[in-house]
């Protein structure tokens, strides 16, 4: 077993969104690849140019080339904030600026922008702060709605949120892209005094009059400006002709096997399956694919499938936190998680336990599930114990 990887700094994501409010220090979401690997897995560090199917090859950028029997494919997906005309403008984008302490625009998916970000929040005296989604999908679709939240109890902290003007502009209709969830995070973002621009398709990013343009005309000002650039596949995924037209490869939903090639399987972000991308996704999906692997080369049917089981937690500011559990069929419900009638997480709801499960999961994170000990929670969604929110009143 070979893994192949561009580096060996194996990122917590989710750490990204604590770095601006100066609650997580940047050394803390970066540990060695090399480390969490097993004994006897090799471990190549290398990027990726491109895979070549029909060769059963993958080509190395460094000039090598490794064959294979089986391949599976984890890369995740990129921010691309070229793709939106203006934002990556040096006089508004933190990155490449030649005065960074004057940068306006900045995104947290990324170590570097987090850490950007985290000064620029430190330096703001107020005004008009957009946290902006520029197209979906994207990975963690929640991670914007919860800077908005850790945002708007940043600056009431810091004494100065009557100064700041705080507006979410997403390209949905709501706050999420689930109706149930929507409304009740959207009911959050009214709670907070949070405006939300929505439908907002943006065409471009005016660097010279700083604000944000949309195709139907509408443009918001801003002094600072988080956005999530537009999230795709991996180029060597695009390169190989494996992706769609935003770079995430078209597979079976219930098995995860390649639709082009029966030799490839796809785990975590880097495929089309219609369920949130998220770390919880890719740990539900390695379930399945341990026991489908196994059928897989015995020659027999994938019979472990995959129900696109997601959950996620949600910082909602004030020490306190939601949960949402949701798949394929069936929306966030009401009840509680893990287990049906003891919980202990309260599911669509806020409470201080969810926002202390969020920070411990931290710790899971490291010391079981990358070193790949069994977690006790169920892979597949069930709804023992849950009712959807209209059942309830
Ligand atoms: C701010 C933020 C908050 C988040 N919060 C949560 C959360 O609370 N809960 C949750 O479940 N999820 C969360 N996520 C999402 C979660 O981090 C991702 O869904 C998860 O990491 C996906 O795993 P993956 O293995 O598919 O991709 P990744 O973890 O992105 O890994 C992809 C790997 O592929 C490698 N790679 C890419 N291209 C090449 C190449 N050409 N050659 C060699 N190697 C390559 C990369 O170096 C990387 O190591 C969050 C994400 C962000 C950004």
């Amino acid at each position: 077993m070979t893994v192949v990887d561009a580096n060996d700094r194996h990122h917590y994501q989710p750490g990204y969104l604590f770095i601006p409010f100066g609650r997580y220090a940047p050394e803390r979401v970066e540990k060695s690849r090399r480390a969490h690997l097993a004994d006897g897995v090799r471990f190549i560090e290398a990027e990726i140019g491109r895979v070549n199917p029909a060769e059963r090859s993958v080509e190395l950028i460094d000039g090598r080339s490794l064959g294979y029997d089986w391949l599976i494919i984890a890369s995740g997906t990129r921010p691309v904030p070229e793709q939106t005309p203006g934002l990556t403008d040096p006089r508004i984008w933190y990155a490449g600026s030649p005065a960074p302490d004057q940068a306006s625009a900045f995104d947290f998916y990324t170590l570097d922008g987090a850490v950007a970000l985290r000064d620029a929040m430190d330096r703001f005296e107020g005004g008009r702060l957009l946290v902006h989604v520029s197209e979906m999908p994207i990975k963690c679709p929640v991670a914007p709605l919860e800077f908005a939240f850790l945002a708007e109890d940043f600056f009431r902290k810091r004494r100065i949120r009557h100064k700041v003007d705080i507006t979410y502009v997403t390209p949905l209709d709501g706050a999420f892209t689930k109706p149930v969830a929507s409304k009740a995070l959207g009911g959050l973002l009214d709670d907070r005094s949070v405006r939300l621009a929505a439908d907002f398709a943006v065409e471009r990013v005016d660097p010279e009059r700083k604000h944000l343009v949309a195709y139907d005309g509408r443009a918001l000002p801003f002094d600072l400006l988080v956005t999530v650039p537009i999230n795709m596949g991996q180029q060597f995924v695009i390169d190989s002709g494996l992706g769609d037209d935003m770079g995430f490869i078209p597979v079976d939903k219930q098995t995860l096997r390649a639709e082009a090639d029966d030799r490839i399987l796809v785990i975590g972000d880097a495929s089309n399956v219609p369920t949130s991308k998220a770390g919880s996704v890719a740990h539900f999906q390695v379930d399945h694919f341990a026991e489908n692997f196994q059928s897989a080369v015995r020659g027999e049917p994938l019979r472990s499938l995959f129900d696109g089981h997601a959950n996620c937690f949600v910082e909602t500011g004030r020490g306190k936190g939601l949960l949402l559990d949701f798949n394929y069929e069936t929306e966030p419900l009401t009840g509680v998680f893990p287990y049906p009638g003891v919980g202990p997480m309260k599911l669509l709801g806020e409470s201080r336990l969810n926002h202390l499960g969020k920070l411990a999961f931290e710790q899971i994170y490291w010391r079981m599930l990358l070193p790949g000990r069994h977690l006790p929670v169920p892979t597949l969604m069930s709804i023992r114990g849950k009712r959807l929110p209209a059942e309830t009143s």
